[in-house]
């Protein structure tokens, strides 16, 4: 199975976010108490995630861009964290991170399949800004809000050798959650009764079939910061 080429771990993402749920349940969030937010790409393989996000949190708060970058600034979380419920003196916040990508049974990156196409791309944001950072060549004539947002953020991460697909997909990733976590620590520290988890995987199509491999999750608890173990 090429998947296990590239991931070594990974769930189906309806067990990821059961499990992943459950984890959060042991350090007091919950429906009731909890508001979920997600940045996923727009892409309409990748929404199937939100059915069980929802199914466990209720509505989201959908910070969706191509790519599944966070793009909302300071203000966009502000306006996130202030829909928290109101129910206990700590208020709590949840936020998933995904970035995705497709691989075929050969192993082949940045291939899916679609409703009615055997042989599609995915993440089409992220293979278009790899074609750019591999060839150097950027299309200065139709730019686009969402994906310079994403060149411009992994311009920091970038080292000499030319990224993969994959490591693109990780970047964009990490930068992400390193982005709203600067953002939410601060909003901890000044409001003193604030918590929230952070849990962040890549989205894997495979086969049809969607799958997430866990990357960064925590939970911060009054500004301590305690890692989960996904799987
Ligand atoms: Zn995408």
């Amino acid at each position: 199975m090429s998947l296990n080429r590239f991931f070594k771990q990974y769930l189906p993402e309806e067990e990821f976010i059961s499990f992943s749920s459950e984890k959060l349940l042991e350090f007091g969030f919950n429906r009731d108490n909890t508001i979920a937010g997600v940045c996923l790409c727009r892409d309409e393989i990748c929404q199937s995630v939100l059915f069980h996000i929802r199914n466990q949190w209720g509505n989201i708060f959908n910070f969706a861009s191509l790519g599944g970058f966070y793009n909302l600034g300071k203000v966009g979380l502000e306006i996130f964290i202030s829909h928290a419920p109101q129910k206990e003196e700590n208020r709590k916040c949840l936020i998933y991170v995904f970035t995705h990508i497709g691989i075929d049974e050969d192993g082949n990156l940045g291939v899916c399949s679609r409703k009615g196409i055997r042989e599609s791309t995915a993440c089409g944001a992220l293979i278009l800004l790899h074609k750019e950072i591999s060839t150097g060549l950027i299309n200065t004539r139709e730019r686009n809000f969402e994906i310079d947002a994403i060149r411009n953020r992994l311009e920091r991460e970038l080292s000499d050798k030319i990224p993969s697909l994959l490591d693109i997909t990780k970047l964009t990733l990490r930068a992400t959650c390193e982005d709203i976590e600067k953002i939410m620590e601060n909003s901890c520290s000044q409001s003193g009764n604030l918590s929230y988890g952070l849990i962040s995987g890549i989205q894997v199509h495979y086969r049809g079939n969607n799958y997430i491999a866990p990357e960064i999750a925590y939970v911060s608890l009054n500004t301590q910061k305690i890692n989960l173990i996904m799987l």
